[in-house]
């Protein structure tokens, strides 16, 4: 049901209550205003009742007294026993007086004979009185069977022009006429009786025969006339008109009936007299009866159209206010609709929490953002579930342990108001940047931006501004950028870098007769070739043209290790970048030169270093092209002499210039126990060279598996030389394995396959691993060392002390010999802490149940020092020299 409809009804319902309310007070005010008229009726009628009543009986009386009186004349003048000529006027007269002045309301009383004539009178004129009778009176009077009172109608008396009635019986005499005793009585008198005083506003009283003629009435029928509407009497003066409306009046009460004069609405009562058939009649006019009344309901009708008027206008208000409420709610709905538009037509996702945490509202475009939200989103959830929701969508390998403390701690954030905006991105590479701000009533909204767009679009601005667009690669800008970064890094390092710098050869060419297209299509393998030949720690960028850049970070810490590394990478660039491109269908071949040089140095800047390089790389081009040139000089010679260092040993290795020295090894008794085979090169020219020379050199390439592989040989065959002789059968030979060796894939093999091919005896030899070689990969490290082991071979740590070994490794290896470095032996008794490293990895050996041997021991203080504290081997120049084979086999046999 919408709103409109609501308010519709709500108003008819208040329209109806006003009805109610106005007919309620409208039948409350008809009821009063009957009731009232009810009782003014009753009021009136009892009235005229006891006015008709008591009217009645003063008009009896007063008819009484004159009947009385005439009735008595005949006994007071013997009328019964006399004739009317006997009658003296003057006594008659005399006695008439004395009788009729007991009657107050008898003007005179005569006694007339049957002609009218006048017999005797009260008067004082006495017969001379010319009584004036109504017409037909007299003889009516006579007419009568029997003597009773008779009423004429009332006459205007002649002399006073009073209106007078006459009460008259007659007499028969002795002779049988008849004499009639009449009084006159003035109606003013009559009238005094008839309303003894009383006044009633508005009565109208008349006293009238049964056939309707009318005696008296009050107020005088004179006195009406002007006012009455009823018709008017057509007798003339001196006549009495019958009453006004209708026929004679019915005895009783006759409630509503006319008014007997003037007609109108009245309360009628109406008595008959003991006389005659004299009715008194009391009519009490409605519109008297009724004037108080008339008051009363106008008082009640006027409070209950008060009453009415204040419903209606109350109705009216509610009607008002009802519109108003309407209005304002149609307002609030408007603007709540604008408000609902609005938020859809957002493109940021939005949600408004009340102070509780809760969720108020949202628009759609947070479903379209969360869609894991869509359709579970309810006013009154609480927040938190809604980021339970997200968060095991997003991160759905979290534990739910992992979700709660992390739901915990941004929730804590929140309701600290900590939260600033942040960006998140999700695992579909969406950006959403939420910015959430605190409401006046405590409650939060929060908005959801997707920032997706602007952040590729900055993405691709920063690809523009740092990126070669053709290939991809770093461009200047950003290449020098890592480079003082990498500066920075190598002087806290104390680590050397190198940069070098890469130009194509005849490029040029290529690119004017194939065309551009072609040239660009070469950059970009070129390009793809140089990323594949460098680490991801090292940048390859691309200046521009067909200039390259490589940087390489953190070669190493001495300078030449580290020109020789940039210059094998440079030889790999070199040949990688030789080898044929496919140019859509063509193939072409392409060489580069390249300049380096290297970073590190104190003071250098990015510029420098480039333009370093770019010279070196002119220096390649002027000397033909298709060649690496460091910019340093020294640098560029002693790269020179490790290359051909290198070269060389390729060289004396095939043909042979090695050769093996051994350094005999010591029991603390002065046995010999075994020797250790050191390498030499024993050089056309230059004659016998130390290892340390060239070892380095052969370690970086295959080399020294080649090399080591020939030690080995050669000392296992020596052993399967000694194991026939007498004094070298328990002669044991330790052999220096180097990391590049040792970690070949099929070391176990190679080794295995060399004692079984020279027939050696595998417990006699003893392998010598660095610490670091050991530590670098320990499983491979102990999987290596215990399939050997099966075959009975032994391990000695080599310059062991020097690697910080701990002794949770060495406890899991399973070693034979520690070695202690020479460093230690040489600052015994010189270096206090020396002297308790040795004496702890002597306690330590100990524990382990390994044997220790201690190299380069010069001095017998040296001696006696480890031996003191519990080292039984040794070996070092104090005992004897590395020598050749022949030497060896001397001391052994001297000592034998
Ligand atoms: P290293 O394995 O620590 O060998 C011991 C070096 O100390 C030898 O030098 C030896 O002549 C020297 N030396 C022995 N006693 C004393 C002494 O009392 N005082 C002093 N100052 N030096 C003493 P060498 O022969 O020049 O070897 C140097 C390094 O070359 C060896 O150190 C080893 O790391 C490496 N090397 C030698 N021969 C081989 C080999 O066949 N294969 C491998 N991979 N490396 C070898
Ligand atoms: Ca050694
Ligand atoms: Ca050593």
């Amino acid at each position: 049901m919408n709103r409109s409809s609501t308010a519709s009804r709500i108003k008819t319902f208040v329209w109806l209550g006003v009805a109610l309310f106005v007919t309620a007070v409208a039948i409350v005010a008809m009821v009063l205003v009957l009731n009232a008229r009810t009782v003014a009726l009753a009021d009136g009628e009892d009235q005229a009742t006891r006015f008709v009543a008591s009217a009645e009986a003063a008009v009896n009386q007063s008819l009484l007294a004159v009947d009385v009186l005439l009735a008595s004349m005949d006994e007071l003048l013997d009328l019964s026993t006399s004739m009317a000529s006997w009658v003296d006027t003057k006594t008659t007269s005399q006695r008439l007086r004395g009788s009729a002045r007991q009657n107050l309301m008898v003007r005179y009383v005569a006694l007339v004979d049957d002609t009218g004539k006048t017999l005797a009178s009260t008067d004082l004129s006495g017969s001379a009185l010319a009584v004036q009778l109504p017409a037909g009176f007299l003889a009516n009077v006579l007419a009568q069977p029997v003597s009773k009172l008779m009423v004429s109608t009332p006459v205007v008396s002649a002399g006073s022009s009073e209106r007078m009635i006459y009460a008259a019986r007659y007499h028969r005499m002795v002779n049988g006429a008849q004499v009639m005793a009449v009084a006159e009585l003035p109606a003013v008198a009559l009238r005094e009786v008839l309303t003894q005083g009383a006044y009633i506003r508005g009565l109208q009283v008349t006293l009238e025969r049964g056939d309707g003629q009318l005696l008296i009435s009050v107020p005088s029928r004179e006195e009406i006339l002007p006012l009455a509407t009823a018709p008017a009497a057509t007798a003339g003066p001196g006549s009495v008109p019958a009453a006004a409306p209708g026929g004679p009046p019915s005895v009783g009460l006759l409630l509503q009936g006319s008014a007997r004069l003037t007609g109108e609405p009245a309360l009628v009562v109406t008595r008959s007299l003991l006389y005659e058939d004299f009715r008194i009649t009391a009519s009490l006019p409605l519109l008297n009866t009724l004037s108080k009344w008339r008051e009363q309901r106008n008082a009640i009708v006027l409070t209950a159209l008060l009453f009415i008027a204040m419903i209606v206008l109350a109705g009216a208000l509610a009607q008002r206010y009802l519109n108003r409420l309407a209005q304002a709610r149609a307002a609030i709905a408007q603007s709540k609709a604008m408000l609902d538009q609005a938020l859809e037509s957002m493109v940021t996702g939005f949600l408004l929490l009340d102070r509780e945490n809760c969720v108020v509202q949202w628009n759609s475009q947070l479903e379209v953002m969360y869609p894991w939200l869509k359709g579970t989103l309810a006013p009154g959830q609480p927040f938190r579930q809604c980021l339970q929701r997200t968060a095991s969508h997003i991160v759905p390998a979290l534990t739910d342990d992992a979700r709660e403390r992390f739901l915990d701690q941004r929730l804590h954030k929140q309701s600290l108001g900590l939260m600033e905006p942040s960006e998140q991105q999700y695992s579909d590479g969406r950006f959403v940047q939420i910015t959430e701000r605190t409401t006046p009533d405590g409650g939060l909204v929060i908005s959801y931006n997707d920032v997706t767009a602007m952040r590729q679009a900055s993405a691709e601005i920063e690809s523009l501004a740092f990126y070669d667009p053709l290939t991809n690669l770093p461009n200047r800008r950003l290449l020098m950028d890592r480079m003082q970064q990498a500066i920075a890094a190598s002087v806290r390092s104390g680590q050397h870098g190198a940069l070098l710098f890469l130009d194509l050869d005849h490029f040029k060419l290529l690119n004017d007769t194939r065309g551009h297209e072609v040239g660009d299509m070469l950059l970009r393998q070129v390009a793809e070739r140089l990323r594949a030949c460098i680490r991801r720690e090292d940048t390859v960028a691309r200046l521009g043209g067909d200039e390259f850049v490589v940087m390489l970070n953190e070669i190493s810490t001495t300078s030449v290790e580290a020109a020789a590394h940039a210059c094998r990478v440079g030889e790999k660039i070199l040949s990688t970048l030789s080898a044929p491109y496919m140019l859509g269908d063509y193939a072409h071949h392409i060489s580069s030169s390249i300049g380096a040089t290297l970073m590190g140095g104190a003071g250098q800047s990015s510029a420098d270093l480039l333009r370093q390089a770019d010279i070196a790389m002119y220096q390649v081009k002027s000397q033909g092209r298709n060649a690496l040139c460091f910019f340093d000089p020294q640098m560029q010679i002693t790269i020179s002499a490790r290359a051909q260092l290198e070269t060389d040993l390729q060289t004396a290795l095939a043909a042979q210039q090695f050769v093996l020295h051994y350094q005999p090894q010591f029991h603390l008794d002065g046995r010999i126990v075994g020797a250790e085979g050191l390498i030499r090169w024993q050089h056309p020219e230059r004659g016998l060279i130390p290892p340390g020379v060239f070892i380095g050199v052969a370690e970086e390439s295959d080399l020294i598996v080649h090399m080591g592989h020939w030690v080995l040989t050669t000392a296992c065959t020596q052993l399967a030389v000694w194991a026939k002789d007498e004094c070298g059968r328990h002669i044991q030979l330790s052999v220096n394995v180097s990391a590049r060796q040792f970690r070949q894939t099929d070391f176990v093999e190679q080794v295995i396959g060399v004692l079984r091919d020279t027939g050696a005896r595998p417990h006699l030899l003893k392998l010598e691993l660095t610490e670091s070689l050991v530590l670098d990969n320990v499983d491979d490290t102990i999987a290596k060392i215990e399939l050997l082991k099966t075959k009975g071979v032994r391990f000695s740590v080599d310059d062991f002390g020097t690697g910080y070994s701990s002794l949770a490794y060495l406890t899991r290896l399973p070693l034979d010999q520690l070695k202690i470095d020479q460093s230690f032996v040489r600052n015994l008794g010189v270096r206090h802490t020396d002297d308790v490293i040795v004496q702890t990895i002597l306690g330590m050996a100990e524990n382990l149940e390994l044997d220790v041997i201690a190299e380069g021991v010069e001095t017998q203080a040296q001696k006696d020092f480890l031996a003191e504290h519990g080292c039984l081997y040794f070996q070092g120049y104090l005992l004897g020299r590395p020598v050749p084979i022949a030497q060896l086999q001397a001391l052994i046999e001297a000592a034998a």
